[in-house]
């Protein structure tokens, strides 16, 4: 039979624990599934391709169906080029859906044998953002219950050492 192959494509600008749940989630249902880090030239990032890469690679080494790959271009392109048919978003609110829609419905013109599917994340994060943790940090507040002690570490590198977490 074959594989079950999906990718969660994001910014992951950095990986939070709502990503982690919906990755952790997504590695039950499919045999395997690859997080594509989306690399825009257009779309600044806080960190660089290669900070979050280590980040979701050392956030998700606890998937062992987990693969990180970097990619720019479109996302039915890569999915395309992995052998997987499947496109996982997070859907956090009803003020995801309609950004979602658009996108799932353009995917499925571009390739039509790709389907996308939402998953919701454990209510505790809906409404966790990678923008909000950046926010924060920035301001130096506690985020320890937002991301893992390595993106937490890289956040206080990037915004000084004033950050508190507490373990
Ligand atoms: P993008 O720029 O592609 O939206 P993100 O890294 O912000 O990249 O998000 C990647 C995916 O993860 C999106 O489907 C988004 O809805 C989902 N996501 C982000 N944060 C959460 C969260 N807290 N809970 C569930 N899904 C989330």
């Amino acid at each position: 039979m074959s594989q079950k192959i999906a990718i969660y494509p994001g910014t992951f600008d950095p990986i939070t624990l709502g990503h982690i749940d919906i990755a952790e989630r997504s590695s039950k249902i499919f045999d395997k599934v690859f997080v594509v880090i989306g690399v825009n030239s257009n779309k600044k990032s806080l960190f660089s391709e290669k900070e979050r890469y280590q980040m979701v690679v050392d956030s998700l080494s606890h998937l062992l169906n987990i693969e990180v790959v970097t990619y720019n271009g479109l996302i039915v392109d890569i999915a395309e080029k992995l052998g997987a048919n499947t496109i996982i978003r997070g859907l956090r609110a009803v003020s995801d859906f309609d950004y979602e829609y658009q996108i799932a419905l353009m995917n499925r013109k571009i390739c039509s044998n790709i389907d996308t599917i939402f998953m919701l994340p454990d209510e505790k994060y809906t409404y966790l953002s990678s923008s909000i943790v950046r926010e924060l940090a920035q301001y130096n507040e506690d985020i320890h219950h937002f991301v893992s002690s390595n993106v937490a570490a890289e956040l206080r590198k990037k915004f000084g050492k004033n950050i508190v977490e507490i373990v």
